[in-house]
């Protein structure tokens, strides 16, 4: 099922707003902030992704520069170079790539990879001359990384103001097309499922969720402080103060009888693979001093599935149990089953909901999965993006 015919215009600058970029220099953000392990790139999923905004923009022959961070380097502490990615990205191209050490020495070629920007001291204090300096070493600006679109950094924000066009790569068109049809005209109902460990990383997400969705269902540890919040008791479960604070206050919100909170959990007498285990009524009795959940039970995960099933937008962040362990898996494993067998449209966030998703294989069974992590989590909450800010198109546009 896809947003096809449903999807409202975003009012994002898209590629096609940028004109002829043949010969032209276009500096593309992307997101090349992977996994490395003995030098080599261990993981290049987000070098893949970013490939069709790259190819779009080589075929209509643009010279690319592309710039991205990668960690959080003190001064320019070699071990967050980009080289290993610009060796795996010639490979995946098949082109020529060149690195270049800093903004004064810019190799010439078709296609160049900055250091690291995080090099730069200015970057992520958006630092008007190093956004100027950007700026001036290319004729457009593509933004193809929505996952650091909340931060307004030189070269996520600053530098739109220095360049004469800038729009937004595929990648990160999509994830606003989807995000903003999610919350702005989804197919309804819309259910939101919400786990994870921590409910004050999340309160935000669920507390706008109960404004916007017709059914909010609970799960994982950040389930529990609304349990607790509930009067139930949940033995030695995840949930400190905070949390539970907080799930109080949720608990008297307008919309708050659209939660849906877990009927049983499979709890554990400790967190390991070994551990003693039973499930337990959460409706009905308590868990025992000595014993926490990690899972939500077989009755939660059938009423969970049946409300997925008759749902025409799933928006899914955060598994409901310790699914890396897996005496623990059956429940993420069932609401990922429900989530890619529904006929509903899909979309899943999250780095850890997406490593559930790719370690049950179904990966590719979803209609969107949302790769920006903490900035999808903040586009759902509402907050405006600095970074899809830049990119709004503005009245007086053709
Ligand atoms: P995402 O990365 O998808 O946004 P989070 O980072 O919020 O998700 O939460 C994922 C983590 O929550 C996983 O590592 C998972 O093991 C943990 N988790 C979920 N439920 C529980 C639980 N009951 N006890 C301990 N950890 C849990
Ligand atoms: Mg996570």
């Amino acid at each position: 099922m896809s947003f096809a015919d449903t999807a409202p215009n975003s009012g994002l600058r898209t590629l096609g707003d940028l004109g002829d970029v043949a010969g032209r220099r276009v500096l593309v953000r992307v997101d090349f902030n992977v996994p490395l392990q003995d030098g080599q790139v261990a993981d290049d999923t987000r070098i893949r992704l970013v490939l069709p905004t790259l190819r779009a923009l080589r075929e209509r022959g643009a010279r690319l520069l592309l710039v991205s961070h990668l960690g959080r380097p003190k001064d320019r502490d070699p071990a967050f170079s980009l080289r290993p990615v610009v060796d795996r990205l010639a490979l995946l191209l098949a082109e020529e790539v060149a690195l270049a050490p800093d903004l004064d020495h810019i190799p010439d070629g078709d296609l160049v990879v900055l250091e690291n920007i995080r090099y730069e001291p200015g970057e992520t204090k958006n630092d008007p001359q190093l956004a100027a300096r950007l700026g001036a070493l290319a004729d457009a600006y593509v933004n193809d990384a929505f996952g650091s679109a909340h931060r307004a950094h030189a070269s996520t924000e600053g530098v739109v103001h220095h360049v004469a066009r800038s729009a937004a790569g595929l990648l990160f068109e999509r994830e606003v097309e989807m995000l903003s049809a999610t919350m702005s005209d989804p197919r309804r109902p819309l259910v939101a499922v919400l786990g994870g460990a921590k409910a004050t990383d999340k309160i935000a997400v669920i507390e706008r969720f109960l404004e916007v969705a017709d059914a909010v269902l609970l799960g994982g540890g950040m389930g529990y402080p609304f349990l607790a919040a509930s009067g139930r008791r949940i033995g030695n479960s995840l949930c400190d103060a905070e949390g539970l604070a907080a799930a109080r206050r949720t608990l008297e919100l307008p919309g708050a009888e659209k939660l849906r909170l877990a009927v049983d959990l499979v709890v554990a007498d400790d967190f390991a693979t070994d551990a003693a285990r039973r499930v337990v009524n959460i409706d009905a009795e308590d868990i025992e001093d000595g014993w926490e959940a990690l899972d939500i039970g077989p009755r939660t995960r059938a009423a969970y599935a049946h409300v997925i099933e008759r749902a025409g937008t799933v928006f899914w962040n955060g598994p409901v149990g310790a699914f890396e362990l897996a005496p623990f898996a059956a429940g993420t494993h069932a609401i990922a089953d429900a989530v890619v067998a529904t006929d509903a449209v899909t979309v899943v966030g999250g780095g850890d909901s997406i490593a559930a998703l790719t370690k049950f294989g179904v990966e590719d069974r979803v209609t969107h999965l949302s790769t920006g992590g903490g900035a999808s989590l903040a586009f759902v909450e509402g907050r405006p993006l600095p970074g899809v800010v830049a990119l709004m198109r503005a009245p007086s546009d053709g």
